[in-house]
């Protein structure tokens, strides 16, 4: 049976990551420092006996060490992610960003244990291109600019991936993931669709920040898994990087009036200007449009999920 580590099992994306390879009668450890991640969210798995978790962080080598010695395959999810918690504790996010991965694919190294990489669709920075494919350009702001300090650590990961990879033969395959949603996701830190549901459920104001004309690609979670666990099955997909996205375009003005509506709620749309709704350092992108040509020619793997079926499961769950 095989032995998976994931660092950050009990954050939104590896909690359900957990669930899923438990039930396929995997041995599943999860590495989280609870920052973000939540006990709630593997609090249904504790009884399971193939399930084991270790409270602790990925900066922590020799705990890394420890836990990578006994994996066959790793997930390294791990990371600080959210756009608030980046600008608010820009250096703490870049060292656990940065440092955090090279201390797992370091421990990888030694018994070239197949490594999961997640990176993200913020590598492509200002590229408003329709259909970014994986070979496109970034553009980036200023690295002082707080905002880009994610994309950049995301960008020093998948380079040390890679020349792991290509240098000592770790068998790595890295992810790009485009908006990512589904149940368990909190408002908290920024992210809008859990935000945008919990206001119109609580009858708040929804905010819309800027002119709500950016645009977005939302993803279910169950979409995403399905395409990860491909990807880790599919010898050929090791030393590459694929984006995982929806090609499915919405305003977050239009995100807004789908949720009052779906939800029936009788919330108002405010529009809030960016220099008020972000601390300094922050620049929205306009537009993330993901290609999954490379992903789909490899596995055939295509969304399930449109914008309404997404909302909905966001909104059921949110509603229990
Ligand atoms: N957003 C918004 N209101 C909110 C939270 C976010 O208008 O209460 C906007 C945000 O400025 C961005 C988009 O929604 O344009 C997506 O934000 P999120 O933080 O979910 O993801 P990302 O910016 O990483 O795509």
């Amino acid at each position: 049976m095989a032995n998976v580590l994931i660092t950050g099992g009990a954050g939104f994306i590896g909690s359900h990551l957990s669930e899923l390879l438990l039930q396929g009668g995997m041995r599943i450890t999860v590495l989280d420092d609870l920052s973000t991640g939540r006990r709630d969210n593997i609090k249904k798995f504790q009884e399971n006996n193939l399930f084991k978790f270790i409270e602790g962080s990925i900066l922590d080598n020799e705990l890394v060490n420890k836990l990578v010695q006994d994996a066959d395959i790793i997930y390294h999810l791990a990371a600080a992610l959210h756009v608030k918690l980046i600008l608010e504790k820009p250096l703490s996010a870049l060292e656990t960003n940065i440092h955090g991965t090279e201390n797992v694919l370091r421990a990888a190294k030694k018994r070239k244990v197949k490594t999961f990489i997640a990176s993200t669709s913020e590598i492509y920075g200002k590229n408003t291109k329709q259909g970014l494919d994986e070979e496109d350009d970034r553009i980036l702001g200023s690295p002082l600019k707080t905002r880009w300090g994610y994309a950049s650590a995301k960008g020093i990961d998948e380079l040390f991936a890679y020349l792991y990879f290509k240098e000592y033969g770790v068998p790595i395959v890295i992810a790009r993931l485009f908006n990512t949603v589904g149940p368990r996701q909190t408002g908290q830190y920024g992210m809008v669709v859990p935000r945008f549901v919990s206001q119109a459920l609580q009858g708040e104001d929804i905010t819309v920040f800027g002119d709500g004309k950016q645009k977005r690609c939302f993803l279910h979670v169950q979409d995403a898994l399905a395409a990860i666990t491909m990807l880790m099955s599919n010898e050929q997909a090791v030393g590459k990087v694929f984006n995982i996205g929806n090609e499915e375009e919405i305003s977050i003005e239009d995100l807004a009036k789908k949720i009052i509506m779906m939800t029936g709620s009788l919330s108002r749309i405010v529009y809030i200007p960016y220099e008020k709704a972000y601390p300094d350092g922050f620049e929205d992108m306009q537009r993330r449009f993901p290609s999954v040509d490379r992903l789909w020619k490899l596995t055939k793997w295509k969304p399930t999920m449109k914008i309404d079926q997404i909302l909905e499961s966001v909104i059921a769950s949110a509603r229990l």
